[in-house]
């Protein structure tokens, strides 16, 4: 029995690792890479394994760089159950739906440019048969995937219903634990419970996006936002916050929520200028079961969430068009996360070029992204074949970020007293590097980086 490490290996999206045990091959994940168009155009390549003899998926979470090439892995065959938490299934179903359309209208784009056929890389339809395989787990429910391999999913603290997943395998009368971090959330992160406690394993697989990082404290980065928009305020201008539809969309409306009055949001229109992220919002809203105290208690004594009176939920592309139309007192969250595609891309296309206007980046933004551009301070971007000067000013807030830093992670790992071995995945080299040396030097434990195809020997 053995995991052969394929996607997420070496780089931060297109989680995959194959699992093969006693002639059994499940996947942890089946995810999308993102990131530039050379990249996803790897997207397109062949899976190191036969899609038609995979025999279950366990999904950590509903993120697509986690689960966007399963309607590819159906495309191609795969037609066993795909386990998942119950609130990643419904978050699926809308991520995948949402990522299929524009496949298909790029698809479609390219045929008439190209004068030549060009397929999505997956239809609709292919994503309503991935969500027909997917079976809702619990979190703490012991289920067995297939025979010799059973999970357990436990809080990872990341998006709703975000899962590390403790794995046991067994062959021959030899059993082993491995446990599959999927994306792993800070500590004290608003809505969400922290990431809970694993006692012990044989292996970990673990996340390191920003192993070699700490995150400012959330408060002082709530603090910045609020700075921002009183400047905002004072400069007229708008402010654009590109938010990824689950998890930062939902916490930036909750921390508007909570310093309503103190930040006077009252000055302004704020826009949920996607459909999408209404319809995440919305499963979030279901789910309050899964929010920590502080959620628990403002939604028991608001009989809801913190209110945002002057929030427009902007649904259809005439909405969002309309938005262009005002040059000041505007706050806009708006997708792709990683200003890769979205209504975002027209809103920055419209503001980027006047100083008055702000943008606030919240998120993890990948290599070659637009999002990562405005992060490294290019001076001008393309939009749409158009060189667009980048005259806004541009503000990275770190502390939002859905994912654990440095310290989250190696607290994470020190609840498994027995120190396991680490094989660092979803994390660029740098950032790989560093953890493992501090994991090193804090604990003594042997932490690996493998390669994509490296195969770790479980027996
Ligand atoms: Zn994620």
């Amino acid at each position: 029995m053995h995991i052969e490490f394929f996607g997420a290996a070496g780089e931060v999206t297109g989680s995959c690792h194959v699992l093969r045990v006693g002639g059994k091959t499940v996947l942890l994940d089946c995810g999308l890479i993102q990131g530039s168009r050379k990249d996803e155009a790897r997207n397109r390549g062949p899976f190191p394994f036969d899609a038609e003899r995979v025999d279950a998926v366990v999904l950590s979470h509903a993120h697509l760089d986690h689960c966007g090439r399963l309607p590819l892995l159906v495309r191609r065959g795969f037609r066993g159950p795909i386990f998942a938490h119950q609130a990643s299934c419904e978050l699926a179903t809308i991520l995948l739906a949402d990522a299929a359309k524009l496949e298909e209208r790029d698809a479609e784009y390219l045929t008439r440019k190209l004068k030549k056929k060009v397929k999505p890389l997956f239809t609709l339809a292919q994503g309503e048969q991935v969500i027909r395989q997917m079976r809702g787990v619990k979190y703490r429910e012991r289920i067995e995937v297939v025979p010799g391999v059973s999970v357990r999913f436990r809080d990872a603290g990341h998006i709703l219903g975000s899962c590390a997943v403790e794995v046991w395998v067994q062959e021959d009368s030899v059993e082993k634990k491995i446990v599959f971090s999927g994306d792993l959330g800070q500590y004290d992160t608003p809505i969400l419970k922290d990431p809970e406690p694993i006692d012990s394993a044989d292996a970990v697989l673990m996340e390191s996006t920003y192993g070699n990082r700490r995150h400012r404290e959330r408060d002082a980065t709530v603090e910045e936002i609020g700075e921002i928009i009183a400047r905002a305020g004072s400069h007229k201008g708008n402010i654009l916050i590109p938010a990824f539809a689950i998890g930062r969309t939902q916490e930036v409306l909750y921390q508007l929520g909570r310093h309503f009055d103190e930040w006077g949001l009252d000055r302004f229109k704020i826009f949920l200028d996607s459909p999408m992220a209404i319809e995440t919002s919305k499963v979030y809203w279901e789910y309050p079961h899964l929010y920590d105290e502080e959620a628990t208690r403002l939604r028991q004594e608001n009989g809801g969430m913190p209110l945002l009176p002057n929030l427009n939920l902007s649904r259809s592309s005439e909405d969002s068009m309309a938005i262009n139309r005002i040059s000041s007192g505007a706050i806009v969250i708006a997708g792709s996360g990683m200003c890769n595609g979205g209504r975002i891309v027209h809103h920055l296309k419209h503001n980027l070029g006047n100083e008055r206007h702000q943008v606030i980046i919240v998120g993890y933004q990948a290599y070659g992204s637009l999002g990562r551009k405005l992060v490294d301070g290019h001076e001008t971007v393309r939009i749409h074949g158009m060189h667009v000067p980048v005259k806004a000013q541009v503000h990275t807030v770190g502390g939002l970020s859905a994912h654990g830093d440095q310290d989250d992670l190696a607290r994470w790992y020190e609840c498994m007293e027995n120190r396991p071995p680490v094989y660092l995945v979803h994390g660029e080299s740098d950032s790989q590097q560093a953890f493992a040396e501090y994991l090193h030097d804090r604990n003594g434990a042997k932490v690996h980086q493998p390669a994509p195809g490296d195969r770790l020997e479980l027996l």
